[in-house]
């Protein structure tokens, strides 16, 4: 029986890798997913035949609590409130994992013989304590700042460092206790504390630009705490599924690090973020005006135009006008004006969020164009029509080493001849900053909900 579950096991490790390579393309990307939660499903019930399971009703009604709540959050969230759901999921992953970890520690310290506990799995129970609950706190601090309800910018106090740090080498110092000298229960639940507040430590002081790596290292985390869990009940699936997740979070992270221009090792060591520039701003109030443009205006631009950039970015998702802009994209092509749209990899406020939008407006993904390969061919283009993207166009990045965005790739859309900006007023985006484009020569703003804009353009275009 033993042989045939891990026999199982591989089965479902097999098809969480196939999964994942099918997610690698968004024409597969909903069969992949598909096979994937086959695989937990099948993994998840030949755990319950398996092994010896004390109580099946409390099991079942975890499962049915977790179903409603998965269930009333999948219908009713919002579409732009899906980057605040991944944080709360990676944080109840490693939460979850922490619990895990937890209940094997006091297991075996209720169960009596201690030196029966193999070290490996000491091991395993205090990492995915200490991971589990880290990756708990800090998505928690990064749902707040996705929510907005705690600030996108960095929160900083002296010697921010030097206190996690000493918090870092205490909890190392706990760890090598409780697994070589004594499984001691008091200096357990000072480890469960220190790793609760370590978590909120990290993440606060990271200004709202940079969260994206956060995110993508935190989703890490959540797969490397339900690993350790896995070795410390001994679970396969467990263990190859938290690797899978831990590798793929680190994946995207790295990614994430090269899209910020961004080291890891300060992404790890939590040191990045935390400069107290304002961008454009400067704390200096803003005097200049920016020049409005009205829907007429831009209408005549873009029909006239040879060539036409749109930059998305989060306001697009708010106003959730992918389908008017793809009407629009359509009419200008049917005039002959070459489109093309530019997708920054931090744009909106998760990886891919641009491109999960505009495939649902089926825009062909052959028009789709990364940072790398665009930036180029602004300086050609007639129109940037940069639609609710703030911070991805903003030449602070480029140009003002005070900035804390200073060093992130930005869009060039200023080399544009003409760059129209659809939004609803000057307020910043994410990270809080001005915005020197749209004080620029070239620069016209068209301002209002992206939506109603993007439908005024259609209609005036379709009155030329
Ligand atoms: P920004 O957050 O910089 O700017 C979005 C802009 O959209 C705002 O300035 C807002 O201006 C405008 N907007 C909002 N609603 C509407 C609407 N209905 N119609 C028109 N405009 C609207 O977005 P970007 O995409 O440029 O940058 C993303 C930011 O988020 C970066 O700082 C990035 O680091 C961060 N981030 C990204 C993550 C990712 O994984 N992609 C994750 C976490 C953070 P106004 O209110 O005036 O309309």
């Amino acid at each position: 029986m033993d042989l045939f579950i891990q026999y199982v096991y591989l089965a479902s490790a097999t098809m969480f890798i196939i999964g994942i390579k099918l997610l690698g393309s968004p024409t597969t990307a909903r069969r992949g997913n598909l096979l994937a939660a086959t695989a937990m499903l099948i993994a998840v019930i030949v755990t319950l035949v398996n092994r010896d399971v004390l109580n099946y009703g409390m099991i079942a009604t975890g499962i049915a609590i977790g179903t409603v709540i998965g269930a009333i959050m999948a219908r009713t969230i919002k579409m732009t409130a899906m980057p605040q759901m991944v944080a709360i999921f990676n944080g109840v992953g490693g939460g979850a994992a922490a619990l895990i970890a937890i209940s094997e520690f006091v297991r075996r310290v209720t169960e009596g013989d201690l030196s029966l506990v193999k070290q490996h799995e000491e091991i395993a129970i205090m990492l995915g304590t200490l991971i589990g609950l880290v990756t708990l706190t800090g998505s928690l601090v990064a749902f707040g700042k996705l929510q907005e309800v705690i600030t996108t910018r960095p929160i900083t106090f002296p010697l921010q460092n030097i206190a996690s740090g000493i918090m870092f080498a205490a909890i190392i110092g706990m760890i090598v206790y409780l697994v070589t000298v004594d499984f001691n229960e008091l200096v357990f639940y000072v480890l469960i504390g220190t790793s609760l507040l370590l978590g909120i430590q990290l993440v606060v002081p990271i200004g709202g630009a940079d969260m994206p790596v956060v995110i993508s290292l935190l989703n890490s985390y959540s797969g490397v705490a339900a690993a350790a869990a896995g070795f410390a009940l001994g679970n396969l699936a467990l263990i190859v599924s938290g690797a899978l997740v831990g590798a793929a979070g680190l994946i995207l992270t790295q990614i994430m690090t090269k899209a910020m221009n961004r080291s890891l090792v300060n992404v790890v060591f939590g040191t990045f973020g935390a400069t107290s520039g304002s961008g454009g701003g400067n704390g200096v109030v803003e005097t200049r005006t920016a020049k409005g443009a009205s829907a007429e205006d831009v209408a005549v631009m873009l029909a006239y135009a040879r060539s036409v950039i749109f930059v998305p970015g989060y306001g697009l998702a708010v106003a959730q006008a992918q389908h008017q802009v793809r009407e629009l994209a359509d009419l200008l092509e049917a005039q002959g004006v070459r489109v093309k749209y530019a997708i920054h990899p931090v744009a909106g406020r998760m990886p891919g969020h641009m491109n999960v939008l505009l495939a649902e407006a089926n825009v062909p993904y052959d028009v789709l164009y990364d940072l790398d390969d665009i930036n180029d061919d602004f300086k050609n283009a007639d129109v940037a029509v940069v639609i609710g993207a703030n911070d991805v166009t903003n030449p602070a990045a480029r140009d003002e080493p005070d900035s804390p965005v200073y060093g992130m790739p930005i869009l060039n859309v200023d080399q544009a001849q003409h760059v129209i900006v659809l939004k609803r007023s000057m307020s910043p985006g994410f990270a809080g900053i001005d915005n020197d484009l749209f004080f620029k020569e070239n620069t016209m703003m068209l301002f209002g909900d992206a939506r109603k804009s993007v439908t005024s353009l259609v209609t005036e275009v379709k009155s030329l």
